[in-house]
C-alpha cells in the first residue's frame, strides 16, 4: 500500500495551517511530532475525509481517495483527541454500534468488540458507561473503535494522552503489534511513545514538514552536537549562551547540564550521545518557549 499526500494546503479564513506539504507513506508506523499548532489534527482530519482541503489531494496506491469515496473510509480506522462521545452508552454498546457503523454482523461486532476490549483492558468494565470512565479509560476505548474493523490505514491523533507510563506502553506495544501490514500515523508530543516503534518521523511545524527521516537518521543528524556539563549553580546562566539547554538536573555536586550546541562551549562540557528528545527540542524547544 501507498498513501501520497500531495501538495495538502488547508487555510481557516486568513490562517494557513497547511502550507502544502507532501509524504509518501507506505506499510509501518509514521510518527507526526510537532508543537501545539503545527497542523497536525488538521492534516490528520483531511486524511480520514472529516475536513475538505483547500489545496491538494491524498492518493491510496495512485487513485485520489475523494473518488475512492466510500471504499477509501472503510479502510480507515481513526482515534480522533478525547472528546465527549456517548456517555451513555455503555463500552460494549459503544463498539457494537461502532462495528455497525461498520457494516459488521451481530456476530463480527460481538466477537471482534470481545478482542478489542481484552486488548485495550476493558473487558472488566465493559458493562459501564463512558461516563463513568476515566481519561485513560475513554482513552483506551477511543483506541479500541479505531482498530475495531482491523483497518488498513490507522490514523491515531495522540493515543497516549492522559495515560500513565504503565497503560502508555501497553498501548505502544498493542499499535506496535497490529501495524504489520498497516499504515499507522500516530501524532503525539511524547517522543517515547514513538521512538522505538517508528519506521519515520515527519517533523511538523507551521503548517510545514520540516523533515521525514528514520529516529536513528534524526539523532545522528545531531551527532557531535550534545554536550554535557555539570556547573555551579551559580554559573547557571551561563550554557544559554552557547547554545540550546536541552536538559538540567541536579548532579553530585553542581547542577548537570545539558547542551545544543555547533561547537564544543567554552566550558568544562563532555560530547553526550544526541537522543531524540534533543531532536525534537532542536526543531521545537524555542518555538515552544520552553
Ligand atoms: P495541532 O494539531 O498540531 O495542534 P491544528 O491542526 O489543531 O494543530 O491547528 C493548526 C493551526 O490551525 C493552529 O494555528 C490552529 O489555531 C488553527 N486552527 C485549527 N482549527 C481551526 C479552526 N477550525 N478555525 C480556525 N483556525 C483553526
Amino acid at each position: 500500500m501507498k498513501l501520497e499526500i500531495q501538495n495538502l494546503k488547508k487555510n481557516y479564513g486568513s490562517k494557513q495551517a497547511l502550507k502544502g506539504i507532501s509524504a509518501v507513506l507506505t506499510d509501518g508506523v509514521y510518527g507526526l511530532l510537532g508543537p501545539n499548532g503545527a497542523g497536525k489534527s488538521t492534516m490528520m482530519n483531511i486524511l480520514t475525509g472529516n475536513l475538505a482541503a483547500t489545496d491538494g489531494r491524498i492518493l491510496l496506491d495512485g487513485k485520489d481517495t475523494r473518488t475512492l469515496g466510500k471504499q477509501f473510509r472503510s479502510m480507515l480506522g481513526y482515534m480522533p483527541q478525547q472528546q465527549t462521545f456517548y456517555p451513555s452508552f455503555t463500552a460494549e454498546e459503544f463498539l457494537y454500534y461502532m462495528a455497525s457503523l461498520h457494516g459488521m454482523t451481530k456476530a463480527q461486532a460481538k466477537e471482534r468488540s470481545a478482542w478489542v476490549l481484552e486488548r485495550v483492558a476493558l473487558t472488566d468494565v465493559r458493562k459501564k458507561t463512558v461516563r463513568s470512565f476515566s481519561g485513560g479509560m475513554r482513552q483506551r476505548l477511543l483506541l479500541a473503535q479505531a482498530i475495531l474493523s482491523d483497518p488498513d490505514i490507522l490514523i491515531l491523533d495522540e493515543p497516549t494522552a492522559g495515560l500513565d507510563p504503565k497503560q502508555r506502553i501497553a498501548v505502544r506495544n498493542l499499535i506496535s503489534e497490529i501495524s504489520l501490514r498497516k499504515i499507522v500515523l500516530i501524532s503525539t508530543h511524547v517522543v517515547s511513545d514513538i521512538e522505538h516503534i517508528a519506521k519515520e518521523l515527519i517533523l511538523l511545524s507551521e503548517g510545514e514538514i520540516l523533515c521525514q527521516k528514520r529516529p536513528e537518521e534524526l539523532v545522528q543528524s545531531l551527532s557531535g552536537r550534545v554536550w554535557q556539563s555539570e556547573l555551579p549553580e551559580e554559573m547557571l546562566p551561563l550554557p544559554e549562551k552557547y547554545g540550546m539547554v536541552c536538559g538540567l538536573a541536579k548532579g553530585v555536586s553542581g547542577v548537570r547540564v545539558r547542551l545544543i550546541a555547533e561547537e564544543k562551549p567554552p566550558i568544562d562540557c563532555v560530547p553526550a550521545a544526541p537522543s531524540l528528545e534533543d531532536v525534537y527540542l532542536h526543531h521545537f524547544g524555542e518555538l515552544n518557549q520552553l
